[in-house]
């Protein structure tokens, strides 16, 4: 590994997805991923993680230092569609109302963050390459990614695909999701933008594929 991650990044096949909640990030990734021959990372599965950590160890929200401590001490392991904290699968306990609450919180302390963008990192340099998903990946994870797609959709149809979250719970971790001071969502330079309101799973894999 170089010492620098642009550096570094630059030999490997990484496409940088990004976007809000029911943007279709996960589906797109997952179909493009299989498409590609690459693994596929949720780093969004990571976040909910150290969130779900949090409140089941009773670790106050708005302690940043406990948090950030709790981040770098946690084994996570995410792979398609499983969520192992410490050898407890909480894929379903991740997807609580609770944890839907919770997660931006944890998201904005810049310790958490640190932690988790450096094991992506590590994830990517490991396997030589792949598709990694969030919010803040073509921006700060991977600036230097071959491909950087941000995917949008409309409030309401974002909502519908999101739901028993409830349109008002999607609006709300969007709003903290853009305003945090770190790595806010926002669409790295270099992005493809794509508007998924109207558009099929299909449609959106074949457009971003012709960019690889
Ligand atoms: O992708 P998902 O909706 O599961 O992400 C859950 C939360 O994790 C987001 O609302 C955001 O607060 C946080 N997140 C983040 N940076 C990422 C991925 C997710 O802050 N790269």
């Amino acid at each position: 590994m170089t010492g620098s991650h642009g550096d570094g990044m630059k030999k490997h096949l990484v496409v940088a997805i990004d976007g809000p909640a029911g943007s279709g990030k996960s589906t797109v990734a997952r179909r493009l991923a299989a498409a590609i021959g690459l693994e596929r990372l949720d780093t969004g599965a990571m976040y909910r993680a150290v969130a779900w950590a949090a409140i089941d160890s009773g670790v106050p929200l708005d302690d940043g230092a406990a948090l950030g401590e709790l981040a770098r001490a946690l084994r996570i392991d995410v792979t398609d569609g499983a969520v192992v904290v410490g050898g407890t699968d909480v894929t379903a306990a991740v997807r609580t109302p609770e944890v839907n609450h919770a997660v931006s919180l944890v998201a904005a302390v810049p310790a958490v963050r640190a932690e988790l963008a450096a094991r992506q990192r590590r994830w990517v340099e490991e396997r030589g390459g792949g598709v990694v998903e969030g919010r803040d990946i073509g921006s700060v994870v991977f600036p230097e990614a071959s491909v950087k797609v941000y995917l949008d959709a409309s409030p309401g149809e974002r909502a519908r695909r999101r739901g028993d979250e409830g349109a008002e719970a999607v609006a709300r971790r969007d709003r903290l999701d853009a305003s945090r001071a770190l790595a806010p969502l926002s669409v790295p330079e270099g992005a493809h933008v794509i508007d998924t309101t109207r558009l099929s799973v299909d449609a959106v894999v074949e457009e971003v594929l012709a960019w690889i």
